[in-house]
Formats: C-alpha cells, sequence, structure tokens
C-alpha cells in the first residue's frame, strides 16, 4: 500500500523526468524509466527531501552533493548501460547514481572516499531493495583494479585531466564519463575505447564537487589519510 507522502513524490519524480530530462534532450528510454522508478527522495536526509525532485544539487553531507537529476541523466545516457554490463561509479556519495546505474546493470562497483557517506548509501540502498551492488571506501580516482575490467565508468566529481587507471580499466568497446576542467566548472568527456584506441568526445558544460585523490586535486577536501 502507498500512503499519500510516497503518492505525491510519484506524481513529483513523473514531472521532473518529463520537464526537466525528457523536454532537454536526454531520449533513451531505459533510462527515463529507471528515474521514474527510483525514489529520489530516499537518497537524501529529511530537511531535504521536499526539494528531491528539483533541478538542482542537494546537500548530502560531509560537504557533498547529490548531482542534479538532468546530470545523472545525461551521463548514465551517455555510457550506454546495458543488462549484462559491469559498471564502476566513481564518487557515488549518496547511491542515487549507483542506485540508476544498478537498474540497467548486471554489477555496479561503487567507489567513495567518505566512509560515512558509504556506511549511509548501503543502508539506503538496502532499503529500496538494490542489492547487485559492491560499495566500496577509498580513492576511486585509481579504479578499482580488483573488480576490472569494466564495460562503463562514470566519475561523478570534478577531475583536472583524465584518471589515466580509469581507461586501463576499460573493456574493449568499454565506455568512460568524465567531467574534467577547473575547480569551479568542468566539461563532460566521453570516451569508448576500441582496442588500444581510445575515441573522445566533448559534452556539456557543468559544476561537479572536486575528484580528490592520486588522480584528481590531491588533498583537495579530502577525508583519505
Ligand atoms: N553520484 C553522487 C554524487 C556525489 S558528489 C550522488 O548521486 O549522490 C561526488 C562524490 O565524489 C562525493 O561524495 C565525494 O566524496 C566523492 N569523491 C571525490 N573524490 C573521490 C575519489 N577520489 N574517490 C572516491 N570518491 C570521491
Amino acid at each position: 500500500m502507498s500512503t499519500p507522502f510516497t503518492d505525491e513524490m510519484t506524481v513529483r519524480r513523473h514531472q521532473m523526468v518529463r520537464d526537466q530530462i525528457a523536454n532537454r534532450g536526454v531520449r533513451d528510454f531505459r533510462v527515463l524509466e529507471v528515474m521514474r522508478r527510483i525514489p529520489r527522495h530516499e537518497f537524501v536526509a529529511e530537511p531535504y527531501r521536499s526539494q528531491a525532485y528539483g533541478d538542482r544539487p542537494l546537500p548530502i553531507g560531509g560537504g557533498q552533493t547529490i548531482s542534479q537529476p538532468y546530470m545523472v541523466a545525461v551521463m548514465t545516457e551517455a555510457l550506454s548501460v546495458g543488462r549484462g554490463d559491469r559498471v564502476l561509479d566513481v564518487g557515488s556519495g549518496s547511491g542515487y547514481q549507483t542506485a540508476v546505474l544498478a537498474s540497467l546493470a548486471e554489477l555496479v562497483v561503487a567507489v567513495e572516499q567518505d566512509p560515512s557517506l558509504v556506511k549511509d548509501a548501503h543502508a539506503t540502498l538496502q532499503r529500496v531493495g538494490i542489492t547487485n551492488v559492491l560499495m566500496r571506501a577509498g580513492d576511486g580516482s585509481v579504479g578499482a583494479p580488483e573488480h576490472q575490467p569494466f564495460d562503463a565508468i562514470l566519475v561523478a566529481a570534478g577531475a583536472p585531466s583524465i584518471p589515466k587507471p580509469l581507461l586501463a580499466q576499460l573493456k574493449d568497446g568499454g565506455r568512460l564519463v568524465v567531467p574534467v576542467g577547473s575547480l569551479s566548472s568542468q566539461r563532460l568527456v566521453i570516451i569508448r575505447r576500441n582496442g588500444d584506441r581510445y575515441v573522445e568526445r566533448s559534452g556539456c558544460g557543468c559544476v561537479f564537487v572536486p575528484l580528490v585523490g592520486q588522480h584528481g586535486w590531491e588533498d583537495f577536501g579530502s577525508k583519505m589519510t
């Protein structure tokens, strides 16, 4: 039985997908369907729940944010995730983007540098019934060497340049999406691996929190020791 509260959230979620995502040009029906289904409001803290379907990022603690819904959709579409895919999600934060990817893929390996976010995201994913995720606390700028290679890799934090280990951990035909630029603004870079060649194209402008760690902005706001 759904409560009036969840029904209200379902209505808002459908409006979010129509107005902010489909109307702005995201066409992949699987991405639209998954984002209509996943309860984004479960991934934000109580005081922000009423804003969960707004057109913006929201605070999730530790100075980090859950990405704007449109950006989640654009990045997911760019990765063309298929049912049998193994996906790496770098900077999994609240776990919302992880949930979207896990609903399209076989398995998602999620790496987040802030251990308290890992704990909360793990609990949220269990609550919403998503089980095909391996969550790890650590530096995702080096990828996840023990779980590679990946069909798709998503980085949800702004990098100064493309982290080299992520290129090496792509399967042949694999895709990578990563925001690259300065600390204050970036552009999405979308890469496809063809054998030893990497075909790169440029996506929309964006503003993400900084990628920290070995291949990020060294020590900028890092929880890592
Ligand atoms: N996809 C998340 C977005 C979170 S914001 C969501 O939908 O909620 C980006 C996240 O990247 C932050 O939680 C930050 O702690 C994390 N991050 C930054 N650098 C990282 C690194 N090197 N390895 C793992 N996580 C990192």
